[in-house]
């Protein structure tokens, strides 16, 4: 079954394959680097970006049951799936890190999840690192009025939504050398070197803090296909401290890139990633007459 297979989804027209355009950067030229931007972003207006590609498959896979998936108050995969209940009639049920939020005014984020109609429910930061525990999830879930309905993970990352990602590398097939972008989870990157083309490589950006990631991305491409897929790597020093952290430095570099090229730059990820293939682009970790693909995984909010 593909991810078009579930009622409604195809009615949703995403724009598959996403554009692919050639940004001329003399930053880049210089050292004889060709970028080319995979704009995931243009996917469709509300499922955005890689959200599209590790959604469609578990909102296959939930044959019409609620999802339920679990994020932070500014996550945004929680949205994407809020968006994906309106728009198909499903249900949907957010578990929310932070009890404290709870009882509260909503922050832009999860009001916007709210008003797409997910249910909200809030969870002390201790029981929520826990859920991947049977016993923590089925207690939460059942807290949650949500024992019946399909659980898709933090960052809407298993074995389906790796899967479905594959897609991304297979629809650069001959176009990129190195195909750049940001992790959070890392299920994109490890569905994405899946379907990259022999002597194609990889190279993810982590946003998130902790060196964790390289585990993640084995253990998500183990369950996905069976064991390790594709040539891929990550370069740990562009977080900026951690999600969600930025730095005037940053922020000034995404400014300029807007203006330069008219591109609409995510902060959370994206940014990230553009701003670590310059760094990298200026110490010669590209060989000349390298087409290096950064993927535009989504854009800003609201
Ligand atoms: C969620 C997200 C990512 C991270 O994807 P993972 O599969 O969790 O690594 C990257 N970019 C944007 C814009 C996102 O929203």
């Amino acid at each position: 079954m593909t991810s078009t297979d579930a009622p409604g989804i195809a009615a949703l027209s995403p724009r598959l394959p996403s554009p692919l355009q050639e940004v001329v950067d003399d930053r880049f030229e210089r050292h004889g680097v060709r970028l080319l931007l995979k704009r995931d972003d243009l996917i469709h207006p509300e499922l955005v970006g890689n959200k599209w590609r590790k959604l469609a498959p578990n909102l296959a896979a939930a044959d019409g049951r609620a999802v339920v998936t679990f994020g932070g108050a500014y996550s945004n995969h929680l949205r994407a799936t809020a968006a994906a209940g309106r728009l198909l009639g499903l249900s949907t049920v957010g578990v929310v890190r932070g009890q404290e939020l709870a009882g509260r005014p909503l922050n832009p984020s999860l009001a916007r999840c709210a008003a797409d109609g997910m249910r909200l429910h809030f969870v002390d930061r201790s029981t929520y690192r826990r859920k991947s525990d049977p016993g923590t999830l089925a207690a939460v879930l059942r807290a949650a009025g949500a024992e019946d309905a399909h659980v898709v993970p933090e960052g809407g990352s298993n074995a389906a939504a790796v899967r479905g990602c594959r897609a991304l590398g297979e629809e650069l097939d001959g176009r990129a050398d190195v195909v750049a972008l940001a992790c959070g989870t890392g299920g994109t990157l490890a569905g994405l070197a899946a379907g990259l083309a022999p002597g194609r490589r990889a190279l993810g950006i982590p946003v998130l803090k902790g060196g964790f990631l390289t585990g993640d991305i084995r253990r998500l491409q183990e369950e996905a296909f069976g064991g390790p897929r594709g040539a891929w790597s990550l370069d740990d020093r562009f977080h900026f401290g951690g999600y969600a952290r930025t730095a005037p430095e940053l922020e000034s570099f995404a400014e300029d890139f807007e203006q330069r090229h008219g591109l609409p730059v995510e902060r959370l990820y994206v940014a990230k990633m553009l701003y670590g293939l310059l760094v990298l682009t200026r110490e010669g970790a590209f060989a000349r007459g390298t087409t290096l693909a950064a993927v535009v995984t989504g854009r800003p909010f609201p």
